[in-house]
């Protein structure tokens, strides 16, 4: 038995048995395949190097590949189809027993350094191919691995160095219990995907795959932030009865999902769900949700596809619409790069991809990307409340410049014969602390404001959100935190404003107090937050919550608050605390 502490960042326990899952982002493990299963293993890596040609071949068919691009493409091709490539693989699993990614992982190594031997930039240039065609091949391994959990008996605990994002929303729910990783912070994507599926999770757990293999036991406690690896027989009884208890708990939220989010004292609250893909709207409904206040549209993308027409845009939007039967549809414009997908995966990496050619600013620069899903949005709002919301503003000039492009794509529409709907209400995330500082000026020019506190508390304290080293200064309750958004919902009630909070700052019941003594009246969460949150505004009165908030405006550090916070909700729904 060992017991390992990372960072918590999704609630509730799992016991079960351990699927190791390899990424591509870090060297490959040396997974022991046993001789029975060595053919299958061959057959895995045929259907892996058949896949990676198909990919290429959907590139060099794509519109807007030019001749350059074309050649490289080619290239790659023709390494994947050299005979030896394959017959060294062939052997490399065979002699030694191992995984057809490992053995991909160590051929392209092999190769990689002696390119990199040749000091010569022509040669420095054909390494970093190498990795290309390495990651196509590796993917598409992955991507089959993953796919193997469905063939599963039993549903496992997924251990991995990191997963992606888009790998870990495409983990299935139903069979994966729980969640752990090596590295990662509270708010990086795949924690904020482990919440909104409800699945525990902890993250930032040093080398524990190294301890781990396919089946080990292990328990996952993602209040506490530890795993136990192969507990003793008293520590998974102990385990059982608090299952047992969350279970409880989790029923008794139920119960409050088809009730208004009212306060005792008649002030309701708009309380919606953030969405990853449109499917995920059901989840929202069904917890009670008020419509989505945050649809992370770059979940669009997927990695090693070609990237989303206008019309795949206008099908998700609309689709997601229909389920909404009238309820709002905030989409988000993409926010790609640093922490979540990019459209470039082979682009040079940047010294600081959080404060580089990201989310807004890229969208910003390519016309050519960004256009599809404005036009796209324009014509989704011809069949249901569409709000459109621009990520990563930091003053008045860039809200402009995107406000601009709006503008050109309903023109265009329209002279198209499209029709166009006259009301297509514009937000902005508060997300960079300019923009907080200037809220007052932002919000005379848009609809709306939504503050986005994962972004906003990583750039106020130069913490960054994915990384496990500096976890414990990410803080949510810090009084700088507090000044800055309460100025922003000040700034929203001045102007006559809705401001809404979308971090998963909104979805924590002790913040609620706090948010609505602010006067904040719109909250929008994963959908499994939704009962919990609920069920505090139901709870409190606003001057209640008021006088809270008050109290934490003098509060001098984040743990006094957070004792405050903890109190005040030890008073209203004890089960909570
Ligand atoms: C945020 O930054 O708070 C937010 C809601 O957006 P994301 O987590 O997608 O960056
Ligand atoms: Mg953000």
């Amino acid at each position: 038995m060992e017991i390992y502490t990372g960072v918590p960042v999704s609630p509730g326990v799992a016991i079960g048995r351990v699927f190791l899952l390899e990424t591509e982002e870090r060297s490959v493990p040396e997974r022991h395949v046993p001789a029975a299963e060595i053919d299958a293993e061959l057959d895995r890596l045929d259907a892996a190097l058949s896949e990676a040609r198909e990919g290429l071949s959907g590139l060099l068919n794509a519109s807007g590949v030019n001749t350059e691009m074309s050649a490289i493409f080619s290239t790659h091709d023709m390494v994947l189809q050299d005979p030896k490539l394959r017959d060294e693989l062939v052997a490399t699993v065979k002699d030694c027993q191992v995984s057809a990614e490992f053995a991909v992982a160590r051929f392209f190594d092999g190769l990689v350094e002696r390119f990199q031997q040749l000091e010569d930039q022509y040669f420095a240039q054909r390494a970093s191919d190498m990795r290309d065609i390495e990651r196509r091949v590796l993917r598409a391994l992955l991507g089959d691995r993953q796919r193997k959990i469905a063939d599963l008996s039993e549903p496992v605990v997924i251990a991995a160095h990191d997963l992606t994002p888009s790998q870990t929303a495409n983990l299935d729910g139903g069979r994966t219990l729980a969640f752990l990783s090596e590295v990662g912070g509270p708010t990086s994507h795949t924690a904020i995907i482990a919440r909104s599926m409800g699945m525990p999770a902890v993250v930032g757990l040093g080398d524990i795959t190294q301890r781990l293999e396919d089946g080990t036991v292990v328990i996952v406690d993602g209040n506490r932030g530890q795993v136990i690896v192969d507990p003793d027989p008293a520590q998974i009884r102990r385990y059982e009865q608090i299952l047992v208890g969350d279970e409880r708990r989790r029923q008794e939220l139920d119960r409050v999902r088809d009730y208004p989010a009212e306060t005792r004292d008649g002030h309701v609250i708009r309380l919606m769900g953030n969405i990853e893909v449109p499917s995920d709207v059901t989840s929202v409904i069904e917890a009670g949700g008020d419509g989505v206040g945050l649809f992370r549209t770059e979940f669009l993308y997927v990695e090693g596809k070609p990237p989303p027409t206008e019309e795949d845009h206008v099908d998700a939007y609309v689709a997601a619409l229909r389920q909404l039967g009238g309820r709002p549809l905030t989409i988000r414009t993409f926010d790609f790069g640093a922490d979540k997908v990019t459209p470039d995966p082979n682009a040079a990496r940047e010294p600081n991809p959080f404060l580089g050619s990201r989310s807004l600013r890229l969208c910003l620069e390519r016309p050519g990307l960004f256009m599809p899903q404005l036009r796209a949005i324009v014509r989704a709002s011809g069949y249901g409340a569409v709000r459109c919301l621009f990520p990563m503003v930091s003053g008045l000039e860039d809200l402009r410049r995107a406000k601009a492009m709006l503008e050109k794509a309903r023109v265009s529409l329209r002279t198209e014969g499209h029709y166009v709907a006259e009301d297509l209400p514009v937000g902005v995330m508060i997300e960079i602390p300019s923009a907080a500082i200037v809220s007052d000026l932002v919000v005379e020019e848009v609809d709306f404001l939504s503050i986005g506190t994962n972004d906003l508390i990583q750039y106020t304290l130069a913490v960054d959100r994915v990384n496990e080293r500096v976890a414990y200064l990410y803080q949510p309750a810090h009084p700088a935190l507090l000044r800055l958004i309460t100025q922003v919902v000040k700034a929203g009630i001045d102007a006559g404003r809705p401001v809404s909070l979308c971090g998963e700052m909104a979805g924590d019941p002790l913040y609620t107090i706090l948010l609505l003594g602010m006067g904040l009246r719109e909250f929008s969460v994963s959908a499994r937050a939704i009962p919990a949150v609920k069920q505090v505004i139901r709870r409190i009165t606003v001057e209640q919550s008021r006088e809270a908030t008050a109290w934490c405006a003098t509060a001098t550090s984040h743990e006094d608050v957070l004792a405050r916070l903890r109190e005040s909700l030890g008073e209203l729904v004890p089960s909570l605390v």
